[in-house]
């Protein structure tokens, strides 16, 4: 297959073009396959996905962009954790899940050591420094060259408009194709293959393969292919956004958090996320629950006095997937394909990931396509099954009753039977990286029945923990105070003090080391200086 068409040029669509032509054409220097991308001037992009996990800098490192480039085009910050605050309780706590766990070696004993202590530390600080370097506001690297004791993962936090814009520009300058015009219709063979896309201001645009990057909307694989949607809400009820930018002029905190802030809201949750000259905040929330004006309403409140002349856009969504992320010569990536809401960032790590899946798994023929596109079908919806549980147990594993939305997260049937399953086995034992090789759990059952594994073999899709392995599932289990069956009378004085482990307690030394983030921004990649004007009221 020598020829693709893109449509769309949101951040799915400049992420996989961008990706292609440096993974296919050796970055446009060897023309294997001529990538053309359609982008309508006139409907706008989502321009939300602001904060990412690790994987993006696997990403622009095979795109062939330096970092620092990257970071000064798209007012990137660096990014560590996530922290959680009033998840499991109302009530000012909180806990990180941070990139870089600090685990003992060759026996790791973190979650049994501090299950059996007064957990008078939180377990995360047992057995990881960067929970203390990101309250530190610290970044994760030095600038001069100098030996680190441990290496702390990273991303990023950047502006999604400039990152999809940068990509656009890289691409092009490389030999990508952009079109701008809105797409008109699809023509199709008789065996249901994409022959062209018509638009309102060019000829029709005709390729091999075609990815339909267009969003929500879905236009190719969708409305053209018909293919289905698999709908999450029963066990993710959150499905609308409001969101605002706070320029730093205005309303500088004083600091610039190397992590995102995910903190429970009435109603769903907000995000905040720093860059080098504003934050994003945006409360995602359900709205069943709670209607838009309340839940503005609440966001302002979040951030405090000020924002009146602020303006505050609202962002439906809805979670799921399709039940094929590639039909015939057609590969949906970014929202066309789905959506597991905002919580852990993986909206744009998922488009990342079908980049990288589809530069594996690009097709020589036509002959090759279906067998290709079975493999590339399973592993992405094995993808999307492993987020649905991760994220949801963030919701189910909660105490907060304030509510009548926390009260029905934590009903058995807001629970998916395979989450529900682990959960079980995970009251009699810590998580293990064993969990993860087979994935029969007693209990799952009604799994089998739940969705349609049809599409994907007939078979039930596979957690290997790519995403998040057993280290993680501790951290978030408890971080909400998930307790095993030992373990119903809780934490207790008489127990052991919690304590670091041994390798974690060595690699605190890096608090010694490490910058300032603000520092770091500055001396290398610019940011301005800001007087502080007051931190937000919904901090912890
Ligand atoms: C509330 C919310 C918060 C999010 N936060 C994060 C986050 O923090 N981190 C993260 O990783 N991900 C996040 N995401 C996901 C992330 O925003 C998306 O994965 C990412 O922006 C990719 O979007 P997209 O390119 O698929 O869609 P869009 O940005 O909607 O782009 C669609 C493109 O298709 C084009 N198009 C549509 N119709 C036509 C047509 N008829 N003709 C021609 N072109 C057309 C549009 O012009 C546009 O260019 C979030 C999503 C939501 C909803």
């Amino acid at each position: 297959m020598r020829s693709l068409v893109i449509v769309g040029g949101g951040s799915a669509g400049w992420i996989t073009a961008a990706y292609l032509n440096g993974a296919l054409n050796d970055r446009g220097q060897n023309m294997k396959v001529k990538i053309s991308l359609l982008e309508s001037p006139d409907i706008p992009r989502i321009s939300v996905g602001e904060a990412t996990i690790p994987s993006m800098r696997h990403l622009i490192s095979v795109i062939g962009i330096p970092e620092v480039e990257f970071m000064r085009a798209t007012d990137a910050t660096f990014k560590q954790s996530i922290k959680y605050c009033n998840w499991a309780e109302n009530d000012g706590s909180h806990y990180h899940h941070p990139f870089t766990s600090v685990r003992e070696r060759p026996l790791d004993l973190s979650g049994e050591r501090w299950l059996e202590s007064d957990r008078s530390m939180r377990f995360m600080d047992t057995c990881a420094v960067q929970p203390a370097v990101c309250e530190a506001n610290l970044a994760p690297i030095i600038l001069r060259k100098q030996a680190v004791p441990t290496t702390l993962n990273y991303a990023y936090h950047m502006n999604a408009q400039k990152f999809a814009d940068y990509l656009r520009d890289f691409s092009v300058a490389r030999g990508v194709e952009h079109v701008q015009a809105n797409l008109v219709s699809v023509a199709t063979d008789t065996e249901g293959w994409i022959e062209s896309v018509s638009t309102d201001r060019t000829e029709s645009l005709h390729a091999d393969m075609f990815l339909d990057c267009t969003g929500f909307n879905g236009h190719l694989i969708s409305k053209t292919l018909g293919v289905g949607f698999e709908d999450y809400s029963q066990f993710l009820l959150c499905d609308r956004a409001v969101t605002m930018h706070l320029p730093y002029e205005r309303f500088y905190p004083g600091t610039v958090r190397p992590y995102t802030t995910a903190t429970a809201l009435s109603n769903g949750w907000a995000w905040d996320i720093p860059m080098q000259n504003q934050r994003s905040v945006g409360y995602v929330h359900s709205s069943q629950f709670i209607s838009e004006d309340d839940a503005e309403a609440e966001l302002r409140a979040y951030q405090g006095k000020g924002t009146e002349d602020i303006s505050v856009r609202s962002v439906p969504f809805k979670v799921g997937r399709r039940h094929q992320l590639w039909k015939a010569n057609c590969v949906a990536i970014g929202l066309s394909g789905g959506f597991i809401e905002p919580l852990e960032s993986t909206g744009l790590y998922l488009s990342d990931l079908g980049a990288v899946l589809l530069a594996e798994h690009w097709p020589a023929n036509k002959a090759s396509v279906q067998n290709l596109a079975d493999r590339y079908n399973r592993l992405m919806a094995n993808r999307y099954y492993e987020i649905l549980d991760f994220i949801n147990m963030h919701y189910c594993l909660t105490k907060r009753t304030d509510t009548a939305f926390w009260r029905e997260v934590q009903k058995p049937e807001r629970i998916n039977p395979r989450l529900q399953a682990k959960l079980a086995m995970w009251k009699t034992k810590p998580p293990t990286a064993h969990d993860f090789e087979d994935q029969w759990f007693n209990g799952m059952e009604a799994y089998e029945s739940l969705f349609d594994f049809s599409h994907i073999g007939g078979r039930l899709p596979i957690d290997t923990g790519a995403l998040w392995n057993h280290e993680s599932y501790e951290c978030i289990l408890y971080g909400m105070g998930f307790a095993p069956i030992t373990d119903q009378d809780g934490a207790s004085e008489a127990r052991p003090k919690s304590r670091r482990n041994q390798s974690t307690e060595r690699a605190m030394n890096v608090l010694n080391i490490l910058p300032d983030h603000v520092d770091v921004l500055s001396k290398a990649l610019g940011m301005k200086a800001y007087h502080k004007a007051y931190q937000p009221n919904g901090w912890v």
